[in-house]
């Protein structure tokens, strides 16, 4: 280890610090990404509390708000002071904890994890936060983000001996804040996210603490609340409104928050580095409700609407959003345009991840299942559909005929940020670059693809005016193939060298 060492804020440090990547733009690299290992793949929203009597129901209650972060397992684990204890299930927040479960979760710290992960990887063993006793006591973790050197790591672990339980990555920090040489939690914490690269916004428990902590980049959100006497920790300011808790500040990339019986230490583990945050928390994946990045969700989608309409105008009768995420950028489109908007989709909300299809279903079932046109507003009208994104192009295809079959004289298709050309590598689950369809085919080649009439994307840079970014704060990968860190294999295999 290069000797890490804490600072608090302000305080003058460099040598000692690990040395940062540099960004990476570089198309030999890209062009290899191919496929992404589903081991080390997925996406969270984590929360916290310290000093509430009952943290383990505000913690479910957070987790509640961060449903949309991630809906295959959810877990809590308490401490009381003295003894850490945990648990966790397959399933939503609601069905996971029971009363019951609740009430054998004493403690006035928590921390909670609500976790998607990709297929095969979905068993209990990986949901979080992961719990271990080490000599330097018990610790639970709990991380939203992706480690981008993980695998690297790991086998470089598992080569010395080590016996890893989960196939997460999460789990690499742990094995290195055990095996640390520093004695206090802070230094063994920052000595081991010294070794790690990628995206972490982290909630970690000790008997007596809870730390957050975001990676120097900031990919992910993290932010801080005040619930009374007690602090809370939350990927979304939408967890804080619930509990109604004040929203404070944002854990600031690079910074180490410790919350114990002394109120709040703020630490730094890491230098500041050029900030990459995710874009796509604003353009899809965070709530409307929630403030990330220190900027509402809402005003940034309806913004990227406005924009949009600007950049493409169309021709017709009324706006229809693709329910839910599209909502906020067709009500700016409707409003910078002047065209009406009409909720012309409706979406049942009863729809679970998996369902058995009759034998004789239509090839358009499971969208149907999903939403279903108004003929009442749609029949004999020209259409602005406005969705966040195009990812594979099959939802969009069949959604655009579902709009023509309910009616509709014409479709024009608009999406609120850039063609998808990438893969994330940084907590956000999306396809292989082949998948991606934007990656293979032009503009046109999907307009015809999903058989729209027109097709608009908004431009990169009406992306970054949305979200206010005039500083390159923003990771913008996904639009750009241009990632902030190097991605280490096996995050790529490489597919095809052409
Ligand atoms: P597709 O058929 O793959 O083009 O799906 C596009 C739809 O997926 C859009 O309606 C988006 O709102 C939604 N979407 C975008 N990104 C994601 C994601 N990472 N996970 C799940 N759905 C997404
Ligand atoms: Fe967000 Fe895309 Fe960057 Fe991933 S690659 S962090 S989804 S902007």
């Amino acid at each position: 280890m290069k000797g890490v060492v804490l600072r608090r804020p302000g305080q003058k440090t460099s040598a000692d610090f690990r040395d940062h990547q540099p960004a990476l733009s570089c198309p030999e690299i890209y062009r290899s990404v191919e496929l992404q290992d589903d081991h080390f793949h997925d996406q969270c929203g984590v929360f916290a509390v310290y000093g509430h009597p009952e943290a383990a129901k505000i913690t479910q209650l957070g987790l509640y708000s961060l449903q949309h972060r991630g809906q295959e397992s959810a877990g809590i684990a308490v401490s009381d002071g003295s003894f850490l204890a945990h648990h966790k299930g397959m399933g939503h927040a609601n069905e996971v904890f029971s009363a019951e479960v609740l009430n054998s979760l004493p403690g006035h710290i928590a921390i909670g994890h609500t976790r998607y992960s990709t297929s095969g990887e979905t068993d209990l063993r990986n949901a979080q936060p992961l719990t271990v006793s080490c000599q330097k006591g018990q610790v639970a973790l709990a991380h939203n983000g992706n480690l981008v050197n993980a695998p690297a790591i790991r086998r470089e672990l598992e080569a010395r001996g080590d016996i890893f339980q989960t196939t997460s990555d999460t789990e690499v920090i742990l094995h290195y804040f055990a095996r640390s040489k520093q004695t206090g939690i802070p230094e063994s914490l920052a000595d081991a996210l010294d070794r790690v690269q990628g995206a972490y916004s982290l909630v970690a428990l000790f008997k007596e603490s809870v730390y957050g902590v975001r990676d120097p980049r900031g990919f992910r959100p993290l932010c801080l609340g005040r619930l009374g006497d007690a602090y809370v920790l939350a990927s979304e300011t939408c967890a804080f409104d619930l509990i109604n808790a004040s929203y404070i500040r944002d854990v600031e990339p690079g910074e180490m928050m410790i919350l114990d019986r002394r109120g709040i230490t703020s630490l730094r583990f890491s230098p500041p580095a050029q900030p990459a945050h995710c874009v796509f928390e604003h353009v899809y994946f965070s709530r409307p409700d929630s403030l990330v990045f220190g900027r509402s969700v809402q005003a940034s989608r309806e913004q990227l609407g406005r924009l949009l309409a600007r950049e493409h105008p169309a021709e017709a009768d009324i706006v229809v959003p693709v329910p839910d995420s599209g909502v906020p950028a067709a009500i700016g489109f409707a409003e910078e345009s002047g065209i009406p908007l009409k909720i012309g989709l409706i979406r049942n909300h009863y729809v679970g991840r998996t369902f058995i299809e009759p034998s004789q279903a239509s090839r358009d079932l499971g969208v149907k299942l999903k939403l279903n046109p108004v003929r009442s507003l749609i029949e004999g009208r020209r259409v602005v559909l406005v969705d966040d994104s195009i990812i594979r192009g099959t939802t969009s295809r069949k959604i655009v005929r579902l709009v023509r079959d309910a009616g509709a004289t014409e479709v024009h298709m608009r999406i609120s940020c850039p063609p998808t050309v990438s893969p994330c590598f940084y907590g956000i689950d999306t396809p292989t670059r082949q998948e991606l369809i934007a990656s293979t085919h032009s503009v046109e080649a999907i307009r015809k693809y999903i058989e729209a009439d027109t097709l608009g994307y908004l431009s990169l840079e009406g992306l970054r005016r949305a979200v206010g970014d005039h500083d390159g704060r923003y990771c913008l990968a996904c639009y750009t193939s241009s990632y902030p860190t190097t991605i280490q294999e096996p995050l790529i295999t490489i597919r095809h060298r052409d």
